[in-house]
């Protein structure tokens, strides 16, 4: 059978590398056109080309986003802009108009996968897509688990699936709150989630959201390989570095447990543990396993609370000493994580830290300076430091 593949999103180059060593099989990127997620730093011609070229030589694959609504005023100059991503190696596009379809599977060997733009939820779509040389379709969120097993069961499709992060509150983008509220228009990139801000109800002291709960599929990860998934998609091009390792190395330990036969409940409660961590906004399982109702929705609304848990990443070694770009405050004495490249999770108590002049000091508290530290053991370069989630 094959495996399953953990689909990455990344906003820049430092994000598709970070993700391609963190365990992604494949990443999706936005181009600075034609792509959703506007306001993602986004990645120009050139940039595209390195990051094929690093993902490539590390067995994974690259997928970019040409998922706008297009207006006639669009299509000027994007075939252009198609040929010229083909010439930087890119695997697969992911587009939402079919027109696109047409032109991409007639002209090039390049994969189109469907967006989850076009919200597909059937079987008679998914046979339809089929005829019109479509490759994959990333299925809407609200698909639920059964209706998902019919159409892997009864298609040749290549089937994608939402596994983690942030929902939108109406079908996959079909919203014109930012529209409304901003001028700017989410279904071209510019969505300024109005759907999570505080509103006041006229007869209310309380104020009123319309935000959903996040997703977290971590649980079903083991069933939605059963049923025959063909990639595992991970929400967030506008992610950070330290949020998407720490949920792709989650994801990828758990996927590698249900392959290698060994998944235990004490293992899946350590990944879920650190997954509510990483992002302190309550999750769901939504629409897989039942219809989603009220306990989905923030209508209190609560706000996503900044954390300070990633200390810094490793970024060279000199003699002895590990080089760390610091991020949040640590002290001698804390006692924190250290995460790797290679998916392992190792604890340590901090019993030195030296400034850029290899001064010793006792505290960390300069936002993006450069220290060093000693381990007693080996750490891989890229390695991660944060506040400690497992104790
Ligand atoms: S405002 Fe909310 S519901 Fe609307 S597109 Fe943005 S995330 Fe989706």
């Amino acid at each position: 059978m094959k495996k399953v593949e953990l689909l990455s999103p990344a906003g820049d180059l430092e994000r598709l590398k970070i993700a391609c060593l963190y365990g992604a099989d494949a990443i999706y990127i936005g181009g600075r056109e034609y792509s959703l997620r506007a306001n993602a730093t986004n990645f120009s011609l050139e940039e595209i080309k390195e990051g094929c070229s690093f993902a490539h030589e590390l067995g994974k694959k690259v997928y970019l986003t040409l998922n706008i609504v297009f207006h006639n005023e669009d299509i000027n100059g994007v075939y252009d802009y198609i040929k010229s991503v083909v010439e930087c190696g890119i695997d697969a596009f992911i587009v939402s108009d079919l027109f696109l379809v047409k032109y991409i599977k007639d002209n090039f060997q390049v994969e189109v996968h469907l967006s989850t733009q076009d919200s597909v939820t059937n079987l008679e779509s998914v046979k339809y897509l089929e005829k019109e040389r479509v490759d994959r379709v990333v299925l809407a969120r609200e698909v639920a688990r059964d209706d998902i097993k019919k159409i892997i069961a009864e298609t040749n499709m290549d089937i994608e699936v939402f596994i983690h992060g942030a929902m939108c509150t109406f079908v996959s983008g079909r919203c014109v709150l930012s529209n409304y509220f901003t001028n700017r228009d989410a279904n071209r990139g510019g969505c300024a989630q109005i759907c999570r801000f505080c509103f006041d109800l006229d007869d209310s002291k309380n104020p009123f959201s319309m935000a959903v709960k996040d997703l977290n599929m971590a649980n079903y990860i083991k069933d939605m390989i059963e049923i025959g998934i063909t990639s595992f998609k991970i929400e967030g091009r506008m992610r950070s570095p330290f949020y998407l390792a720490t949920v792709l190395s989650s994801y990828r330990r758990i996927i590698d447990a249900v392959y290698e036969n060994n998944l235990t409940d004490d293992l899946l409660k350590k990944e879920i543990k650190i997954l509510s961590r990483v992002s302190n906004r309550e999750n769901s399982t939504h629409f897989y396993d039942h219809k989603a109702n009220l306990s989905d929705q923030y209508y209190s609304g609560r706000q996503e609370a900044s954390n300070q848990d990633y200390l810094g990443i490793i970024t060279a070694k000199k003699d002895d000493y590990y080089q760390l770009k610091q991020r949040n405050y640590f002290k001698i004495g804390d006692k924190i994580e250290i995460i790797t490249p290679n998916m392992d999770i190792i604890e340590v108590i901090v019993d030195n830290i030296y400034n850029d002049k290899m001064e010793a000091i006792e505290v960390a508290n300069q936002a993006d300076s450069t220290l060093y530290i000693k381990f007693n053991k080996d750490i891989p370069m890229f390695s991660m430091l944060r506040k400690s989630y497992l104790n």
